[in-house]
């Protein structure tokens, strides 16, 4: 049987992509609504074919993940898009995406665009932080939509996988988008005004190509509560702050008042930035402070 994937889904019909980039409408079939699947935008899924262009989807493989708005299946990756400038990089703003996209099993990709704008001074600034995430262990990207600096190094990182554009409104990922696709003139200010779609109303979600990767029209992580996160899984959210808590005295220190904790003393001498501790302290408190949910 022909596999593929869901890359839109619209009025009862989804749309499937073959590795031979054939696309297939397909409808779906009872199957769903005993197994209670709704297929979504990103699910692998097994169809017959009927004819060249439609066809039955027979079965939906298992997801990796699952976002809720946009609703999307098997992210792989989420493109952290920050603006240099207009309006200031913020890196407790960044912390919390990150913590959210980790959780999610997402990698992250960080994104500092609008870099032309940036006089020589906020230029170095943002170097030095660009450093600090790389050394954490991300990938860490300077772009400018503008003069299209640093997008060459955006397109190979797409390749093959499924991505999603995060971030505050107005730090430029619809650009970020009409530079790659220039085709589909998005406008920007809302990547999904183009298709008369307001921002109140639900949202469809179309995956677009770019290169050899598949990029969601709708920025994803518009929600960026710790709802589902526990004080134990924040760890794992800071990669350096793992890595080091390998050579805490006691296991399952959460690197606050416990003595000999090596992530304190990594702050101390200057091996862990200051304020990646602080987002860190502050998420914990964040988590204890959660009202419990019954
Ligand atoms: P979004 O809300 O994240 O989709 O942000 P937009 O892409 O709509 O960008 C917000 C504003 O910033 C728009 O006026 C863009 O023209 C501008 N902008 C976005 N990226 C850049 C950039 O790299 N350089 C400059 N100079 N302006 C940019
Ligand atoms: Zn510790």
């Amino acid at each position: 049987m022909p596999e593929g994937k869901i890359v839109k889904a619209l009025s009862g019909f989804y749309y499937v992509l073959t590795d031979d980039e054939q696309l297939i409408q397909c409808r779906g079939r009872g199957v769903f609504r005993l197994n209670k699947v709704t297929p979504l935008v990103g699910d692998e899924v097994v169809f017959q074919a009927e004819n060249d262009t439609d066809g039955y989807i027979l079965e939906v493989k298992e997801r990796k993940n699952e976002l809720v708005r946009p609703p999307i299946a098997n992210v792989d990756q989420a493109i952290l898009v920050f603006s240099a400038v207009e309006p200031a990089f913020s890196t407790s703003l960044l912390d919390r995406f990150l913590v959210l996209v980790e959780f999610n099993n997402i990698r992250p990709i960080i994104c500092i665009t609008k870099m032309d704008l940036t006089n020589q001074k906020e230029r170095d600034e943002i170097e030095v932080y660009a450093s600090h995430y790389k050394s954490a262990g991300y990938e860490v990207l300077l772009t400018s939509s503008e003069t299209e600096a640093g997008i060459e190094s955006l397109i190979p990182l797409l390749e093959g996988e499924i991505s999603v554009f995060a971030g505050q409104s107005g730090v430029g990922k619809s650009s970020l988008l009409n530079v790659l696709r220039p085709d589909l003139e998005l406008k920007t200010d809302d990547i999904s005004s183009h298709l008369g779609r307001g921002k109140h109303t639900t949202r469809h979600v179309e995956l677009i190509k770019v290169g050899n990767g598949l990029v969601a029209d709708t920025p994803g992580f518009s929600s960026l509560e710790f709802t589902d996160i526990e004080l134990e899984d924040l760890n794992y959210c800071f990669p350096e702050i793992q890595r080091t808590s390998e050579k805490c005295k006691f296991r399952g220190c959460i690197h606050l008042k416990e003595p000999k904790c090596a992530v304190k003393s990594a702050v101390e001498s200057g091996d862990i930035p200051e304020y990646r501790y602080e987002h860190y302290q502050t998420f914990i408190q964040e988590i204890k402070d959660r009202k419990p949910r019954y």
